[in-house]
């Protein structure tokens, strides 16, 4: 262990300096103030942390503990999370510049998380199988995959990797996690919890560092089994590419562009305010935000007039500003990112119906960008096909049921939609359509520990939470034991 380096990295029990020497600060996106400084891996640690899981996998060390104990560690870490709820959520606030009491909200529900897979555990069993003689016991028996890569993103950085760490430790599986380098203060303090609770050395490991270079022996080694990702949909590619060459399995929850609609038969208010809350909480970084509003043409022109109109009042400041609607944007590269996407709109004709500008005065310390709307908008402009992953959300109309349908599928991705009308015929009928993961009818954004997550078409493949969450980290073995062996007599060597 270095003296004066942070210590960040957690290899085989221990927190450890880059090989490298090399660090990294973490700064507030909302002012850029300095939060701390991470050690910034590079493929030698991550291939040591990989070396770690791998002997302790193979060591049996969580893997052979009963599945309630296993259960029981995840339900003491949600009490522990829950205990230094104030601390957690700061961390994640400082980060990633959102308001504080989102960073409670999130920091209840990866306790939740948590909660969730710990009694799963638990009830994990295997099954007899009737395999039609008495002489024969055939049964199904569960098996953590072995070593898993566990990679995420930086908008909800401790609640995505809790949707994988939870099910993978219930599972026996040893880890590599590497969270997103922006954003690695909630994965430490995680991994200093998981360690005070008694996780056995080498189970748990923990780079701090960038994508390819601290990155890509998590999705090319040949010791990792399974690499579970989050995050965009070009690096989710390339993870997906470099597993196939050793075909591990893979999980790869990616973006999305999903629409949010709106018939004119639904309750007005609750449609109009939770229209912003879709595309504006978080600064529109969120994978399942509405960035696409999708309204019925009789009610178009009031309801996004009055969106325009509210969007206008939303206030903007850093995480500890009480009068503070929603936060910065992650990075200067990604508001620059953001800007093109909506500059490029309104140069293909596109109007700015408000937005579109950076926050200035005290804003201009972070990186702020103003929520905006866009109508007359078309298909195919970029800003309506790609996800821009900030505060803006386009406007596109409708006159027939089949007609939104096509309008919501109208898209590579498919990770979220809502649906949004009075007639529960009609909103069932919509959600059956819609070619997306997870559907909302009269609302947005809740989603349940208990309920699968995950995408249609290119928003990925694989299921976060739920019990098939926990099914993503298992191996499903069939033993058949004959109980009375018998020569079959297939192969005679007397026979003419
Ligand atoms: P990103 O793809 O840039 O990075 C995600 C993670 O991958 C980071 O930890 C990054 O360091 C790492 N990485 C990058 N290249 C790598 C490589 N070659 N090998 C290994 N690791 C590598 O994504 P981002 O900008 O951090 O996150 C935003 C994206 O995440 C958005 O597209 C968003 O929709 C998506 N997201 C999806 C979900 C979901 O549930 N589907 C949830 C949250 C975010």
């Amino acid at each position: 262990m270095s003296s004066d380096a942070p210590n960040t990295l957690f290899i085989g029990g221990k927190w450890v300096a880059a090989r490298a020497g090399g660090t990294r600060e973490i700064r507030c996106p909302a002012d850029g103030s300095l939060v701390g400084v991470v050690d910034e891996a590079t493929e030698e640690d991550t291939v040591a942390a990989i070396e770690a899981a791998r002997a302790s996998f193979d060591a049996g060390v969580w893997s052979s503990v009963p599945a309630a104990e296993r259960g029981d560690f995840l339900l003491r870490v949600a009490a522990g999370i829950r205990d230094r709820k104030d601390e957690f959520a700061r961390a994640e606030s400082l980060d990633t510049g959102k308001r504080i009491v989102e960073s409670e909200i999130d920091m209840d529900d990866i306790a939740n998380c948590f909660d969730y897979f710990g009694k799963l555990a638990a009830n994990e069993a295997g099954r007899m199988v009737d395999a039609g003689s008495a002489s024969v016991v055939s049964r199904i028996v569960h098996e953590p995959v072995g070593v898993c890569t566990l990679i995420t993103p930086w908008n909800y950085p401790l609640l995505q990797a809790a949707w994988k760490l939870a099910p993978c430790l219930a599972a026996g599986n040893s880890f590599v996690l590497k969270p997103a380098e922006l954003t690695p203060h909630t994965a430490i303090l995680t991994l200093k919890l998981f360690d005070e609770l008694g996780l056995p050395a080498g189970v748990g490991n923990l780079i701090t560092g960038a994508g390819a270079s601290a990155g890509g022996p998590l999705s090319e080694h040949p010791d990792v089994d399974l690499v579970s990702f989050t995050g965009g949909l070009v690096t989710g590619r390339i993870i997906g590419a470099n597993a196939a060459a050793t075909v591990k399995k893979v999980a790869l929850e990616l973006g999305g562009k999903n629409p949010n609609v709106i018939f004119a038969d639904a309750d007005y208010d609750a449609a109009l305010d939770n229209a912003l809350n879709a595309a504006f909480v978080h600064s529109g970084q969120v994978c399942s935000a509405g960035a696409r509003l999708i309204v019925e043409s009789s009610i178009a022109e009031r309801f996004v007039d009055d969106l325009v109109a509210r969007t206008e009042q939303i206030r903007l400041g850093g995480p500890f500003d009480p009068d503070a609607e929603t936060g910065p944007l992650i990075s200067a590269a990604h508001r620059d990112k953001v800007t093109a996407y909506v500059d490029a709109g309104v140069a293909e004709g596109a109007r700015l119906r408000c937005g579109g500008t950076w926050g200035e005065g005290e804003l201009a310390k972070g990186y702020y960008y103003l929520p905006t709307v866009l109508d007359q908008v078309k298909r195919g402009m970029s800003v309506v096909t790609d996800e821009a992953f900030g505060p803006v959300v386009t406007v596109e109309t409708f006159t027939t049921e089949e007609e939104a349908i096509a309008i919501a599928n109208d898209t590579f991705y498919g990770l979220a939609g809502a649906v949004w009308s009075g007639d529960a015929g009609r909103s069932q009928r919509v959600a059956g359509k819609l070619r997306h993961g997870t559907i909302w009818i009269n609302d947005y954004h809740p989603y349940l520990p208990q309920a699968e997550w995950g995408g249609y078409k290119q928003s990925g493949f694989g299921r976060e939470l739920g019990p098939t969450g926990l099914a993503e980290y298992v191996e499903t073995k069939h033993i058949y034991h004959n109980l009375e062996p018998a020569v079959t007599g297939w192969f005679n060597p007397n026979a003419s």
